[in-house]
């Protein structure tokens, strides 16, 4: 009898929202999971969660459209396992790298040029991926991490604190999937809708609606559509500022200030073998007229893209060049791609199967990467229940993410202590203040 009353007057488990529904904030619900029980709610503000992680089919292939693999690191690799999707995992052949100079001409990157490219110290061994997609890994944590409710479709506009110390968010239902771009993949591969990404957020809503919770009800001071004990801001650092701006001026401030960069991915499939390739790629000097930024060659650095009977190319255009290929039809852009791939690499059949995917603010350009931000908006968010997974902008790409989310799962534990129940099973909570500080050390994503 003592032990009923006892569950009948345990207040509920605090509520934590989830800001964003990429592999940060995913592997941060994951990484909560494991750690307490709690009731979360993500708030994803596309149709389908993933953000930047997107996986398409391009003739009979899984190719990937945003982030091409991970560096090996221990915390996405558990992740992997920890999900069933060890036995997916797949390792780059090579990572024999590149340059196409000014010059016209090709050479073998060595670590010290790869400084050009945002990659710290000793340039990374190690490659993964996973063989049917990196999409598999968001739709099992979407799916598996216990507690977690997934809401797409509703982008939190407006992050405040009530009076009795919870944070209120204001929702907007954001509607029908968009793009950023009239991009809907060229050429002869089979054409996938677009799902909206980062910039599909509140100011292109469709309207606010008001969206029921578990949690609705007086917050105390107005509306709030969804009221939290704690939140983790799991977006690029410019929506995070967007968001943080009235609860944490100095942090928004800080993220407002990171650049980022379009991109555009043009993947390109030729039949059999044109070309003699040893390597898993190039970067490209930037050169009047010169399109491409890079080129990941695909078939010789994953072994499951290695068939006798087609070439996988995927180049990426854009960064700090030019903008022409802004401008350009999906077909125009393939076509100079191609055009581009003979130059350096000799002469090759027209491709039998093109798709191109344009990025805004794709990535935080690396040029300007300045942990001391990152750093500066942790520092001002201590104390206020809420927590920053800022992995995509600190260089080290999905593995960073998810690092930094396990460290922003730490310090929601330890600020709201007491309150949570430890969740089954579970170790016990990481360092009190284990709040994720900007990792410099980590390489730049892609190679
Ligand atoms: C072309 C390209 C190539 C890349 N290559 C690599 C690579 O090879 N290796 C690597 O490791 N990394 C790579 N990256 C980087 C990697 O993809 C990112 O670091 C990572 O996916 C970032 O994940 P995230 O969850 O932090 O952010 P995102 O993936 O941007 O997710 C943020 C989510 O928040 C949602 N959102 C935004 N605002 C709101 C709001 N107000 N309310 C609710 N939801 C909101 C968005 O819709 C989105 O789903 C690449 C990225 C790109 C674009």
């Amino acid at each position: 009898m003592a032990e009923l009353r006892s569950i009948a007057e345990r207040p509920a488990d605090p509520v934590i929202a989830i800001v964003g529904g990429g592999i940060s904030g995913l592997a941060a619900a994951h990484h909560l999971a494991a750690r307490c029980q709690a009731r979360m709610v993500l708030l994803e503000a596309s149709a389908h969660p993933g953000g930047k992680v997107r996986t398409q089919d391009v003739g009979d292939l899984r190719i990937e459209a945003g982030p091409d693999g991970f560096v090996a690191d221990d915390g996405i690799l558990t992740l992997c396992r920890e999900l069933g999707l060890g036995s997916e995992l797949v390792e780059a052949a090579t990572t024999q790298a590149y340059h196409w100079g000014a010059d016209g001409g090709l050479r073998p990157l060595t670590p010290p040029d790869m400084r050009h490219t945002g990659v710290r110290g000793q340039a990374p061994t190690r490659f993964f991926v996973l063989r049917n997609g990196l999409d598999r890994l968001i739709a099992a944590l979407a799916q598996a991490t216990p507690g977690l409710r997934v809401r797409s479709a509703t982008a939190v506009t407006s992050l405040r604190r009530l009076n009795d110390g919870r944070l209120a968010l204001g929702l907007s239902a954001t509607g029908a999937d968009g793009d950023i771009a009239p991009s809907s993949g060229a050429g002869t591969g089979p054409r996938t809708p677009n799902r909206p990404i980062a910039s599909s957020t509140a100011g292109r809503a469709a309207g606010t609606a008001h969206v029921p919770d578990m949690t609705d009800g007086p917050s105390g001071t107005g509306a709030a559509d969804l009221v939290a004990d704690a939140a983790v801001v799991a977006l690029p650092a410019r929506e995070a500022a967007a968001l943080l701006r009235d609860l944490a001026p100095d942090a928004a401030e800080a993220l407002a200030g990171i650049p980022y960069l379009d991109l555009g991915v043009v993947t390109l499939v030729y039949p059999g073998r044109p070309w003699v390739l040893n390597g898993s790629g190039f970067l490209a000097a930037e050169r009047p007229g010169r399109l491409m930024s890079g080129c990941t060659w695909l078939s010789e650095k994953w072994p499951h893209l290695a068939l006798a009977t087609q070439t996988v190319m995927r180049a990426t255009t854009g960064g700090s060049g030019s903008r022409t290929w802004a401008a350009m039809s999906d077909d125009a852009l393939a076509a100079a791609i191609h055009g581009e791939l003979t130059d350096v690499l000799g002469p090759a059949p027209a491709p039998v199967a093109t798709r191109v995917v344009r990025w805004r603010e794709a990535i935080a350009d690396h040029r300007f990467r300045d942990p001391a931000r990152v750093a500066r908006a942790h520092a001002a968010l201590a104390g206020s229940h809420v927590a920053l997974v800022a992995g995509g902008y600190t260089g080290g790409g999905l593995a960073s993410c998810v690092a930094e989310a396990a460290r922003a799962a730490d310090a929601v534990v330890a600020e709201l202590g007491p309150r949570l129940r430890r969740a089954r099973g579970a170790e016990p909570p990481g360092p009190a203040g284990g709040r994720a500080s900007a990792d410099a050390t980590q390489p730049a994503p892609d190679a």
